[in-house]
């Protein structure tokens, strides 16, 4: 889907409802009353309803788009924009494409999808070999911790703490791979509260496959980690070889950051995991061209808007 592809597929709100619909009617329409998976189609109404208890919903319910007011058409530029873009872009920038006078609705609306791409990859797990290890990214403190820290001279940045986890395979002789000893497969990012065992314990056991082998360095944080996994191989990496030992984990760390901190410069704790899950999202799908379009509009349709924010 290229820009010229988007205008003349989708040059009005009907034919991106008439799509939409498509895809959801793909997914399957389930009745959140019942259960039920049979529906008619109100044309009239433009809803389903279900054909067991007569329950009515919307096209957008169960949605990434429940309780959007938002018009289609604004949510389908921002699948085209964040399917093909390299990098990424700001909320401000979609509003001014899109012509809306709000910024805040617009902002959230981006969010909606970033936690509906975390959602999408949180239904694979990582297998085969996997590094490991923990980043941290510099994320804006809250205010009431800000003019606190301010009184005290200190800068207004703050670290939040991110497991990162990416599946790295040894290039075997013959192989084309430039410069590289190991080749990457999928990644995850996950922002964590602290670096105690037990929360990179439970990380690893929601995203990484028991069969796996892990490389990490031999931190204490990762004690546990030989009981979760097929094998763990803990290894003392000298500051001088973290590139060598774990070279994916941080060639993805130094671009998410670069990515990041180019694009968004408030960057608030508590929405950096929706920033990583576009990261990874990406990351993951980079050989899927011309299909990353369709892949977000299954994912918007198949996951129920739950993303929550407080407005500062
Ligand atoms: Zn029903």
């Amino acid at each position: 889907m290229n820009l010229l592809n988007l205008a003349t597929s989708f040059p009005d709100e009907s034919s991106c409802k008439l799509k939409w619909k498509e895809y959801r009617d793909k997914q399957g329409v389930v009745c959140p009353h019942c259960g039920s998976k049979a529906h008619y189609w109100k044309s009239d109404k433009e809803c389903y309803e279900c054909k067991t208890c007569h329950y009515r919903q919307s096209l957008r319910s169960n949605t990434i788009m429940h309780g959007s007011q938002l018009p289609f058409r604004y949510w389908f530029v921002a699948f085209h924009l964040l399917t093909s873009t390299k990098k990424s872009f700001s909320a401000k920038e979609l509003q001014r494409q899109v012509g809306h006078k709000f910024y805040e609705p617009i902002w959230a609306l981006l969010h909606k999808l970033r936690a509906a791409m975390g959602k999408r990859d949180e239904e694979y797990k990582l297998s085969g070999i996997i590094e490991l290890d923990e980043g941290f990214f510099s994320t804006e403190i809250e205010e009431e911790r800000k003019t606190e820290k301010l009184k005290r001279g200190r800068g207004s940045q703050k670290k939040s703490k991110v497991l990162v986890m990416a599946e790295s395979t040894p290039v075997e002789e013959g192989e084309k791979v430039k410069d590289k000893s190991r080749k990457v497969g999928h990644i995850k990012m996950y922002v964590i509260e602290d670096l105690k065992a037990k929360t990179i314990d439970s990380k690893v056991s929601d995203h990484i496959e028991t069969t796996s082998t892990i490389d990490s360095d031999n931190s204490t944080s990762y004690t546990n980690l030989r009981k979760l996994v097929a094998e763990h191989r803990p290894k003392v990496i000298p500051k001088e070889d973290v590139e060598k030992v774990l070279p994916w984990v941080h060639i993805a760390i130094s671009n998410a950051k670069r990515l990041l901190l180019s694009v968004f410069h408030d960057l608030k704790p508590e929405y950096l995991q929706n920033y990583l899950n576009e990261y990874c999202y990406k990351f993951n799908r980079r050989y899927f061209g011309e299909r990353q379009f369709d892949r977000m509009l299954i994912a918007a349709v198949t996951y129920k808007n739950e993303f929550r924010y407080h407005i500062r």
